[in-house]
């Protein structure tokens, strides 16, 4: 056999090993991702509500210093507090949830460790009634209950640890804990957490009110406002689709569907 011959029937075997070795590699990284994700997903439903809030003793000063206590704060902690009535008592125990209302144009709101519910005015601003409102503060309360806000943490910053450990930096460690505010900012649920959140916050309306107005106002509403830059589009699914569910999870637990309540006077911004 001529050298010639060898090379044009396969590749050197050191390339072919030098691949076979790197697939190796991706793979083994790829599972290790793989198997912290699901070992934070396992683990965050255990983490007890006490060492949450240690954690959002991190999170929430951020949230405080660009909020403002407002009628309008008070106004809004007085409705979370008729969608608490509604939860079980084990949801509520070591539970002290509230709201922060921040004055910024943002259209969002987010669950954040340490019991908080971030309202921007940029949503407030689009509610037209009451009950559209309750729908999205228990929506929050859902996150809460299923412990998604955790969730979307824990697996972002437990990457961002992970790798700034591997690679020695501990100002990067420092920094992803530092940054925790923001990543809460920005997590992104999935479809399935999205649609329990909804159904959940669906119950609780309907514990209040004896029935569900409002309930898919403000998804039908971001539909046809689809094609905007709005923050609320970037962290949940097609709004679309979660009007579908919703209208189906009314027709299947036989909701009734009544009069709204307007938005108190001092809601609206
Ligand atoms: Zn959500």
């Amino acid at each position: 056999m001529t050298e010639e011959s060898y090379s044009s029937r396969n590749p050197p075997p050191s390339n072919r090993d030098l691949l076979i070795l790197l697939g190796m590699f991706v793979t083994f990284v790829v599972g290790v991702i793989w198997i912290v994700g699901l070992l934070v997903n396992g683990l965050i439903g255990l983490i007890p509500p006490e060492v949450e809030q240690k954690l959002g003793s991190v999170i929430v000063p951020t949230f405080e210093k660009q909020a403002k206590s407002s009628p309008t704060q008070d106004t809004l902690n007085q409705l979370l507090d008729r969608l608490e009535q509604q939860l079980p008592p084990e949801q509520l125990a070591n539970r002290n949830y509230r709201v922060l209302y921040v004055p910024e144009s943002t259209v969002n709101a987010l669950a954040v460790p340490g019991d908080a519910v971030i309202i921007y005015q940029g949503l407030l601003a689009k509610m037209e009634s009451e009950n559209e409102l309750m729908m999205v503060l228990g929506h929050e309360l859902g996150h809460f209950a299923n412990r998604d806000h955790l969730r979307g943490l824990g697996r972002t910053l437990v990457l961002r640890m992970a790798i700034a450990y591997f690679v020695g930096d501990s100002g990067g460690l420092q920094a992803a804990i530092v940054n925790a505010a923001q990543v809460v900012g920005s997590a992104r649920f999935s479809q399935s957490q999205e649609t329990e959140a909804d159904e959940f916050g669906l119950a609780l309306l309907h514990g209040t009110y004896g029935q569900v107005a409002g309930a898919t106002d403000f998804f039908a509403k971001l539909a046809k406002e689809k094609g905007q830059n709005l923050a609320i589009l970037s962290t949940h699914p097609a709004p679309k689709s979660r009007v579908k569910k919703l209208k189906r999870a009314i027709e299947k637990r036989n909701y009734k569907v009544g009069e709204k309540t307007p938005l108190p006077s001092n809601l609206e911004v």
